[in-house]
């Protein structure tokens, strides 16, 4: 396993007579028992004494000391314990300086969970009461709170994110240093913001991080946030019980009463790929659908959304459906039931299935290609699926001729 390839680097690192620890993420995860998914190695040694030890490794923060060693095909940060310099821009500090010694080396990172170093005896190295701090589930700076979001203000959203991440609540005087700097916000670069919103999200608790946005006032100094985290109640976040990345995305924006058309302009604002942007905005107006009908889930008409959205789609619509607004179990189940008939019900479920292609649907009716294919294709679609239409080529190409000269008209 992982942890005893990055044995090997502490052990070679101890017999020429350095210091070596894991440091950082991997010990709280493993004090928590969570997966743990990056090994970070922090040594008194210089990066050179490292690049000469381990000859295959890639240099590829060399500036701050970082050296990635490769163990049997897998890579580990080795960073050499090192202070910073004074910070520019509320994000970065200006150069660092390489130590002797590990507590300097704990004392510039964020929180005292993340502040904690094991050697390979498993001892324990927590000068600020990072071990005590996780007993008690708090997210605690190191040092002086004011200062350090001052110094860089992305923590502010990785304490929100760890929170959310971890169920931990904020100690009083960093969630009080949080509110005085949250206005700093605003100096971070929109895709660090996304990054951490992202985590937050897909975090366990997405809406404890959702209630602190809101309590620090961070939601004020980042693009778009301002409306999503002051409307959408954080109570909603609750009842929902959503895999999808995406899907979080559109029931948040969803619940702050975002059109699909604001919600694409959200996505944009953060910065989004074209990708998960459509997916976001799919689903918003997927909700939108279906909006009339939220106090009456079944009357939803599910066989016109299957065609549209597919079954997954519309199967974890229905059940956002039942967790957050259909509160009888009963009828609940009958909901998914109503569901999965009609699937079945349907004699054919996507326009490939149609005994017509596009190019058969040419020549029949003598057209030259265009857009017209694609609509009269899903107008047979849903006729055969959904109201009884046969799919053979003469009923489907008939059905074609009456719906190209219905739209002639
Ligand atoms: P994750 O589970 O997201 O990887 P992590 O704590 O390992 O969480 P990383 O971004 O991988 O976070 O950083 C590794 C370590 O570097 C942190 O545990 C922390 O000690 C330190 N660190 C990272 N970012 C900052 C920051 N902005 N300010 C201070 N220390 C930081
Ligand atoms: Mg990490």
């Amino acid at each position: 396993m992982t942890l005893h390839l990055a044995n090997q680097i502490l052990e070679t690192l101890e017999k020429h007579g350095f210091e070596a620890y894991y440091v950082g993420g991997c010990v709280r995860d493993w004090l928590l028992s969570r997966p743990v998914h990056d090994i970070d190695i922090c040594t008194n040694a210089h990066p050179s004494d490292v690049i000469r030890l381990f000859p295959d490794h890639v240099p590829t923060g060399l500036k701050h000391g970082t050296v990635s060693v490769r163990i049997e095909g897998q890579f580990f940060e080795v960073t050499t314990y090192r202070t910073e310099g004074k910070y520019e821009d509320y994000r970065r500090p200006a150069d660092v300086q390489f130590v002797s010694e590990l507590r300097l080396d704990l004392e510039r990172r964020d929180f005292t969970m993340n502040a904690m170093a094991m050697n390979r005896a498993k001892e324990l190295q927590d000068p600020f009461g990072g071990r005590a701090d996780i007993a008690q589930k708090l997210v605690r700076a190191v040092g002086e709170p004011l200062e350090r979001f001052r110094e860089d203000a992305l923590r502010l959203l990785r304490a929100v994110r760890f929170a959310s991440q971890l169920g931990f609540s904020i100690e009083a005087q960093t969630l009080a240093a949080m509110q005085q700097t949250a206005p700093l916000l605003s100096h971070i670069a929109v895709e660090r913001v996304r990054e951490e919103l992202n985590k937050m999200l897909a975090s366990d608790s997405p809406q404890i991080g959702c209630a602190l946005i809101n309590k620090t006032g961070l939601f004020g100094y980042a693009p778009g946030l301002q409306r999503l985290f002051r409307d959408a109640a954080s109570e909603f976040w609750r009842a929902v019980h959503v895999e999808s990345l995406a899907q979080k995305w559109s029931l948040l924006l969803y619940a702050a009463r975002f059109t699909a058309a604001e919600s694409k302009a959200f996505c944009q604002s953060l910065r989004m790929s074209k990708r998960e942007t459509e997916t976001i905005v799919g689903f918003v107006e997927l909700l939108e659908r279906i909006q009339p009908k939220w106090d009456a889930p079944e009357t939803v008409e599910w066989g016109q959304l299957l065609l549209d959205a597919g079954w997954d789609t519309c199967e974890q619509l229905a059940g956002i459906l039942q967790s957050c607004w259909w509160k009888q179990p009963a009828q609940t189940h009958s909901l998914m039931q109503t569901l999965v008939e009609q699937y079945r019900a349907m004699p054919v479920k996507t326009m490939k299935e149609l005994a017509v292609t596009g190019l058969d649907l040419q020549v029949a009716l003598q057209k030259k290609a265009g857009e017209w294919i694609v609509h009269v294709l899903r107008a047979l679609l849903a006729q055969t699926a959904l109201h009884g239409l046969p799919n053979t080529p003469e009923a489907l190409i008939e059905a074609a001729k009456k719906e190209v000269a219905q739209d002639e008209h």
